[in-house]
């Protein structure tokens, strides 16, 4: 944003705003905000004057653009925080998966053990091993169960 006065080059350091003007900006050249001071008083209009600071005051170009910079950078941040978040979401899935695989593969080892040692005992007992062979087969491990019995044969 640029000084209003006539032929003054300078930046604003405050914008202004007084009824029925769009709001300008003014340096801080004390006869240029000064000049401003007198005639809105002159003309009794309560004038206000709002410094341009943080990423505003930095800015060379108008606060129209200066306030579009400072947006961009916002959601520049923003976005790198949804993509450290995303990123954290994908790491928790995968543990999440493992997890529930390693459970899995827990129980199913655990149950084929039982099993293994229900088939022993029983052939122990009775010379066959009709009952937990059934089981087995009704929990849809019979195969599994032979395989597990030959790898630890
Ligand atoms: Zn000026």
């Amino acid at each position: 944003m640029k000084c209003s006065q006539d032929g003054c080059p300078r930046n604003a350091t405050h914008r202004y705003t007084w009824p029925g003007r769009t709001e300008a900006g003014i340096c801080s050249d004390p006869t240029h905000m000064g000049a401003l001071q007198d005639v809105s008083k002159a003309l009794g209009f309560e004038l206000e004057l709002i410094p341009l600071t943080g990423v505003l005051a930095g800015f060379q170009g108008d606060a129209t653009a200066g306030t579009r910079l400072a947006l961009d950078v916002a959601f520049a941040q923003l976005d790198a925080k949804r993509a450290t978040l995303v990123a954290q979401v994908a790491e928790l899935a995968k543990e999440l998966h493992n997890a529930g695989r390693l459970h899995r593969e827990g129980l199913r080892r655990a149950t084929l053990e039982a099993l293994s040692k229900c088939c022993s005992l029983e052939y122990d007992l009775t010379g066959d091993t009709d009952t937990a062979s059934g089981f087995a087969r009704d929990i849809g491990l019979e195969d599994e169960l032979g395989a597990f019995e030959e790898s630890t044969a």
